[in-house]
């Protein structure tokens, strides 16, 4: 089964229900950053947030999820387009931490006190940024947390990454569940009842093959529409052009010293560790079309 998300309505419209099984992504986003289990747990589970957040995404619209703790891991980035493409890159890959007194990967000791931020670019105008404390750097409380205070959407948000003994990812996915405007109080009650007996994400998704079975445990299928399924993919869009204009910024001397040395420049793009290499003739130019260009601005 490839990695998919549902986007549904429940309850006659009275809740958004989104799910994803997230799997292969996460296990192609641990390899290329070299992660260590603690830190593929807090990698996947972000980017399964991210590509819950930005399922209902416009054309053209795009979302930036940052969690920025204190934590071993760093900063952690992800990236998701209106296709449900991610991509994503944390600080620091090589961190393990002993396991939580409940025998999970310690995802919250990895990302630590600080801010969860969220930028939207709708296509129009300054992108629209939110931003909350941490309340566990569990990401999933997080989120849920984001919603309510930012969006003023009561939502229950529940976010899994499962890693083998050989530290290969084997199961990732999460859930999403939003209260829409003017949801009945007895539709919230046994919404409320029904998360209470679903096990807790890591079990809900070993338990389930797909999306559709995630919600089956929220939903009756006569309670449940589903509006669209679609595959999700870690994809960057890098390209040669795009890490030669960061080249481009960097300074005079600094690249007039990369030019001197005469070696190739390796330039690697932060979300999918693709390595670029610049010659040193290419340097030359760089530099000689840099300075042509202040010139004509002068
Ligand atoms: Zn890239």
């Amino acid at each position: 089964m490839h990695d998919h998300l549902i986007v549904a309505t429940a309850c006659n419209g009275q809740i958004r229900a989104l799910a994803a099984v997230t799997t292969g992504l996460v296990e192609e986003a641990r390899q290329r950053h070299d992660c260590w289990p603690t830190a593929a747990a807090v990698l996947g589970r972000s980017l399964t947030g991210g590509l819950l957040m930005g399922a209902i995404l416009k054309q053209g619209q795009h979302l930036t999820l940052r969690v920025l703790g204190d934590g071993p891991c760093g900063t952690v980035i992800v990236d998701v387009d209106d296709s449900s493409n991610v991509k994503g890159y944390l600080q620091e890959p090589h961190v393990n931490l002993p396991a939580t007194s409940a025998g999970k990967l310690d995802v919250g000791g990895a990302v630590g006190k600080g801010f969860l931020a969220i930028s939207k670019d709708l296509g129009f105008g300054d992108p629209y940024v939110g931003q909350v404390p941490l309340q566990n750097g569990e990401i999933a409380t997080d989120l849920a947390y984001y919603l309510a205070v930012s969006e003023q959407i009561p939502s229950a948000v529940g976010l899994g990454v499962l890693v083998n003994p050989d530290g290969s990812v084997k199961t990732a996915g999460g859930y999403m569940l939003q209260m829409l405007p003017g949801a009945d109080s007895d539709v919230i009650e046994k919404l409320e009842k029904r998360l209470s007996e679903v096990p807790v994400p890591t079990e809900l998704i070993q338990e389930v093959e797909t999306a559709e079975e995630m919600l089956k445990r929220f939903f009756t299928a006569e309670e449940l529409t589903i509006l669209e399924t679609r595959e999700v993919h870690y994809r960057c869009n890098c390209s040669r052009e795009r890490l030669q204009q960061i080249l481009m910024s960097v300074s005079d001397d600094e690249l007039q010293e990369m030019a001197v040395k005469q070696e190739p420049v390796e330039m690697i793009c932060h979300f999918c560790r693709t390595a670029y290499l610049f010659q040193p003739e290419e340097i030359t130019a760089l530099r000689k079309a840099k300075q042509e260009n202040r010139d004509s601005e002068e």
